[in-house]
């Protein structure tokens, strides 16, 4: 069994970055410049984005982060976006979802110019991602693919389930898995909580994408011999040992499951920064394409 190691993987993808970023600007290129809109307080979405600000620095990257108020207007956050879309100077951004609930979500998607869109979230290039037309891939099932890449993992002809089927996460990477490409050309089943027949797919399955959000809830026995699992969840559960108050835990039972896959990502450590270095990769070819 081989680690899926995703920490180690994504150091080496924003070393690759970070000495891009030299040399374009060395070019006469502009330093690429990342924008984060923050609605809010929510204790997850402020540690994701100062992440996000703090990874822009370690690449060389420039960084904005526009915090505002959680009880901003919808109308006032539109107008926000539209001063994103209009700065020469920004060649993407983000904004930070969940938004709150007065706020449609898809509204604010929809807003975003898509050539500034790194989230890879609207659906011009949702719509473009599908037809395998250069476009930002949402960041993480760009980091699924990059880790498949890296590690060579055979995909073609191969079954290929994907649990879950959220806009950001399942639903995508089932169709990147689909597509007539490297990684990709495999056999995909999306699945979803109307499964009927999960089980038996998932014994079935060369390739299982894990993005449900409940821990452990792929063990063992549920998988066949030499399996390829990528774990996607990273639910918090309480563990009074930690600092923090809580330990992530994945959508599989490692201990389980690990000893008859073929190569498995922990959690933490797997596809967390793989996701976060996707990002950085789409910032720099938004700042490519103005060369
Ligand atoms: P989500 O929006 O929470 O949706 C969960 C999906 O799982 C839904 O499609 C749901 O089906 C399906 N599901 C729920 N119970 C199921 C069951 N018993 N059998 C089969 N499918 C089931 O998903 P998400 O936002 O993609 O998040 C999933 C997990 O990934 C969470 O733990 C999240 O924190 C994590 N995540 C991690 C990263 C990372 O970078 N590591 C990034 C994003 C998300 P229905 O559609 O029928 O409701």
């Amino acid at each position: 069994m081989i680690i899926l190691d995703g920490k180690k993987t994504s150091q080496e993808i924003r070393n690759e970055i970070a000495e891009e970023v030299k040399t374009l600007v060395k070019k006469g290129g502009k330093t690429p410049h990342l924008a984060a809109v923050l609605v809010g307080n929510n204790g997850a979405s402020v540690t994701y984005v100062n992440a996000k600000v703090k990874d822009c620095e370690e690449v060389g990257f420039k960084s904005t982060l526009v915090k505002l108020s959680e009880t901003i207007s919808e109308k006032e956050l539109l107008e926000e976006v539209d001063k994103l879309n209009k700065d020469e100077d920004v060649d993407g951004f983000i904004v930070q979802l969940p938004l709150p609930k007065h706020i449609d979500e898809q509204k604010v998607i929809m807003a975003i110019d898509p050539a500034k869109d790194v989230d890879g979230f609207h659906p011009q290039n949702l719509g473009r991602m599908a037809l395998n037309l250069p476009t930002y891939l949402p960041a993480t099932p760009m980091g699924i693919m990059d880790l498949l890449d890296r590690y060579n993992i055979e995909t073609g002809g191969k079954h290929c389930v994907v649990v879950g089927r959220s806009h950001i996460v399942g639903l995508p990477a089932s169709i990147l898995m689909g597509r007539n490409h490297y990684p990709g050309n495999a056999t995909v089943t999306l699945t979803h909580s109307r499964t009927t027949n999960l089980k038996e797919l998932l014994k079935d399955a060369d390739i299982i994408i894990a993005a449900l959000g409940k821990p452990d809830f792929i063990t063992g026995d549920m998988v066949k011999d030499g399996v390829v699992v990528i774990d996607v969840g990273t639910t918090r559960v309480v563990d009074k040992t930690k600092k923090s108050g809580y330990k992530l835990k994945g959508d599989v039972e490692f201990e389980g499951v690990s000893k008859k896959a073929s190569y498995i990502t922990p959690v933490p450590g797997g596809v967390g920064p793989m996701t976060r270095v996707s990002l950085l990769k789409n910032t720099l070819m938004a700042a490519r394409s103005k060369m």
